[in-house]
């Protein structure tokens, strides 16, 4: 058995190919000094999530649709007003993938309950038999309480291991060795350690982030959200700073109209399990 700690790794992410946007703008008579602004002064996912989204009203800037006399020039007043709304679909179009290393299948059973908008592949334990169990052990448990932990894991790995002991591997095809595997890892604890990666359009981020650094959130796939949302305010800062940590390691998702004077919501959000009101220790720039 050997400790680990969970690892959190941006390992791709949206990139635009600006000359074609370029060329699909003047196509649209849409090149204007806006979205020049856009197309330099933005992250690929800002850029795309943008343009995406102007398509619609055809709202590059003013002259170009008859019917709109002013057009928000403030590339974070823009994403605002459409997260106001509740239009969440030009969102979808960037993507973040991350390798979350080390995690326990706890953390993985947790994180592919959110079902829409990811893509995720998984280390296999029918294919991949165990060597050497890596384990997190929660980084708040007493010395004894660690090292009873420990004598538990080390229990389980000693059974794996003396079961794994009477099947004859080499003689075996790889259909019965996956057979076998999947058997012995039926006494392998939850906490083991396991390497998943994760992609997910910015939309799905940003519910996944607020639902999972909730202070009611398990505290391993807490921990790991919070890097998550470390790494994503540099990709999009112009729609993820609306997540501010705060003193409870929550990122918070400022709902439109719950933000009281006090910066306090008074009113649960909608969609996950408040446990108390909605702590803002930052309005937003342009929020408030
Ligand atoms: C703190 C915490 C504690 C939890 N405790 C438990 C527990 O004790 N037991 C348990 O079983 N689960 C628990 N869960 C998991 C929870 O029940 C959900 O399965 C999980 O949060 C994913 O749901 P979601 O609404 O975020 O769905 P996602 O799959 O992330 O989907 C996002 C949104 O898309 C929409 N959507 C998705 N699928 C559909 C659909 N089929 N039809 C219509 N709309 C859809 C919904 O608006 C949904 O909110 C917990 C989650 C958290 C954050």
């Amino acid at each position: 058995m050997h400790e680990v700690r969970p690892k959190v790794l941006k390992i791709a992410e949206t990139t635009i190919n600006a000359g074609s946007i370029r060329a699909m703008l003047e196509d649209l008579d849409g090149m204007t000094e806006h979205m020049d602004t856009v197309l330099q002064g933005s992250s690929s996912a800002e850029a795309i999530t943008e343009v995406a989204g102007r398509i619609c009203y055809r709202s590059y800037g003013v002259g170009v649709n008859p019917n709109i006399t002013k057009v928000r020039t403030d590339s974070k007043e823009y994403f605002a007003n459409t997260l106001s709304k509740g239009d969440g679909s030009i969102f979808e179009h960037a993507s973040v993938t991350f390798a979350f290393l080390n995690v326990s299948r706890i953390l993985t059973h947790e994180l592919v309950r959110h079902r829409v908008g990811v893509a995720i592949s998984q280390e296999s334990m029918r294919y991949v038999r165990i060597t050497d169990l890596g384990m997190w052990l929660p980084d708040e448990l007493s010395v004894e309480q660690r090292m009873l932990m420990r004598m538990a894991i080390q229990d389980a790995e000693h059974n794996y291991q003396k079961i794994e002991k009477t099947f004859d591997w080499n003689k075996m095809t790889m259909t019965q060795k996956k057979a076998a595997t999947s058997a012995l890892r039926r006494i392998i604890p939850d906490g083991i350690a396991t390497n998943i990666v994760w992609t997910t359009n910015h939309r799905n981020l940003r519910h996944v982030l607020e639902m999972r650094t909730d202070p009611a959130a398990e505290i391993e796939i807490r921990m790991v959200f919070d890097e998550v949302g470390k790494n994503c305010q540099e990709l999009v800062a112009k729609y993820i700073s609306r997540f501010r940590a705060t003193s409870t390691g929550r990122w918070p998702w400022l709902v439109e109209g719950c933000i009281t004077e006090e910066g306090m919501s008074t009113v649960d959000h909608p969609a996950h399990y408040n446990t108390g009101p909605m702590e803002v220790i930052d309005l937003i720039e342009g929020f408030a």
